[in-house]
């Protein structure tokens, strides 16, 4: 039987994705390859960026592509919402109920077929405030 090779945990993606579930600051790679350069001393960036772009390929995490900035991974795959610093770019999550209502809206005013949506909250994180 074949089986996807992107679907198989390798030694190196399942750190990947322990060390993503330990946090809640929506690394980027570079975070990412930061963080687990400690524990896999010989783990390259490329490794890092790759294993993450498998895992939210298949769905295991999520890629938060948000406002033209550097790509950021979450372990939490479900329906929330995010608010991103305008000026440093930390993105935390924003506890408001999915408003499940508007997709059903959204699906009345096109042919498409809608899957999920995502609404992400600008302002300035309180690093940034204070200077
Ligand atoms: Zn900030
Ligand atoms: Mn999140």
């Amino acid at each position: 039987m074949n089986v996807n090779p992107k679907l198989r945990m390798t030694k190196q993606r399942q750190l990947i994705l322990e060390e993503l579930r330990k946090v809640k600051t929506h690394p980027t790679a570079d975070d990412m390859y930061q963080i687990l350069r400690k524990r896999m001393p010989k783990i390259s960036l490329g490794t890092v960026y790759r294993n993450l772009e498998i895992l939210s390929e298949t769905g295991i995490i999520q890629k938060l592509e948000v406002g033209g900035t550097q790509k950021r991974f979450d372990a939490d795959t479900s329906t929330h919402y995010h608010v991103r610093c305008a000026i440093c770019g930390r993105v935390a999550d924003l506890h408001l109920a999915p408003d499940m209502n508007v997709e059903k809206e959204a699906a009345k005013l096109t042919d498409f077929q809608i899957l999920r949506h995502r609404l992400e909250f600008i302002g300035i994180c309180p690093e940034c405030k204070e200077h």
